[in-house]
């Protein structure tokens, strides 16, 4: 009786320890992602990376979660604390954050690390047409969302009203909404415009364009003065194409960024390499699981990272033959 108790005893150790016939359970890791608001394309582009991760539990032993988070800014604050694992930000804002600059200032935030780049934002300024606003100039003195703190497009919507002469905190009644309450807003005729910094197609832009309130893209002017001031943007269009109750026919010209996916640098290397190898093996299938995600390639994926590369994503790229 008492060798029979012995051996349960060992067993159940073995069971817990992983000897004898029992292999230790493999732990498993749980990551956040931090994304943005549940009708932008951070939010489906965070799902999208979670669900290629845990489809393969059994190979990486990594649990992803998404997070609806207040954009950019927030997600970078919120990696670098260690409240979420990885988030999704602007390629302006990782530089920013990076470098000390805008909401850093002063405050460089040198373990950021990137990992790789998704699809393109544009800044995305839309006005109702019974608003009055009919190009950039008319924004004057009406009432336009700029964005909450903590969203990458708030410092774009400053950038852009500030390089065409408009004070955003004198020349326009500016609010500080969420881009997830901003299209209901703009409906409801409590704002007149709002700016926001996307891909394409989004759920928001879509819900603010197909109200029974008429709504149209306002280019944005001098987009050459800006690039050349700010060297982390570049040129870009709103496509027309996929909101087809907007008044707008053709393309229209603004300016934009890159999504990219970061963490930071204490992050084990081999979930980072895992998440990456995964993405990057199976493109194809990630590209199918949102329109924004069409124009994506291995080079282009690369592109628009300032912080430095984290070496467990760094490690794939070189036996991948990405980067030397
Ligand atoms: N670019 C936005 C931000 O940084 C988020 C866009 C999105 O959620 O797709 O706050």
């Amino acid at each position: 009786m008492r060798m029979v108790k012995f051996l349960a005893f060992l067993a159940v150790l073995g069971m817990i320890f992983g000897f004898g016939p029992y292999p230790a359970a493999a732990k498993t890791t749980f990551i956040t992602i931090g994304t943005g608001g549940v009708t932008g394309v951070y939010y489906p582009a965070g799902g999208a990376i979670s669900r290629m991760i845990n489809k393969k539990k059994d190979v990486y032993h990594i649990r992803a979660t998404v997070e609806s988070t207040a954009g950019s800014v927030f997600n970078i604050n919120a990696v670098m604390s260690g409240d979420l694992e990885f988030g999704i930000a602007q390629s302006d804002r990782q530089y920013q954050a990076y470098n000390g600059l805008a909401e850093w200032k002063g405050k460089p935030q040198k373990n950021l690390r990137a990992v790789f780049a998704l699809h393109p934002e544009a800044v995305t300024l839309v006005a109702a047409v019974d608003s009055g606003i009919k190009k950039f100039a008319d924004l004057k003195g009406k009432k336009v969302n700029i964005g909450n703190p903590g969203s990458g497009q708030r410092q774009n919507s400053i950038d852009a009203l500030t390089i065409n002469g408009i004070d955003w905190k004198k020349d326009i009644k500016a609010e500080g909404l969420k881009a997830a309450e901003a299209p209901g807003m703009l409906q409801d005729g409590r704002i007149d415009a709002f700016f926001y910094t996307v891909g394409h197609p989004s759920g928001a832009i879509k819900e603010a364009t197909a109200g029974t309130r008429k709504v149209m893209f306002i280019a944005i002017p001098n987009v050459d003065k800006l690039c050349k001031k700010f060297p982390y943007y570049a040129p870009a269009y709103v496509p027309v194409k996929f909101y087809p109750q907007a008044l707008n026919k053709e393309d229209v010209p603004t300016f934009g960024v890159k999504a990219t996916f970061v963490t930071r640098a204490d992050m084990p290397d081999d979930i980072v390499y895992a998440i990456t190898k995964e993405i990057f093996e199976n493109l194809d299938a990630f590209k199918k699981l949102h329109p924004a995600f069409e124009v994506l390639t291995k080079k282009n994926m690369l592109e628009g990272l300032s912080a430095p590369i984290h070496p467990g994503a760094l490690k794939y790229y070189k036996e991948a033959g990405l980067i030397k």
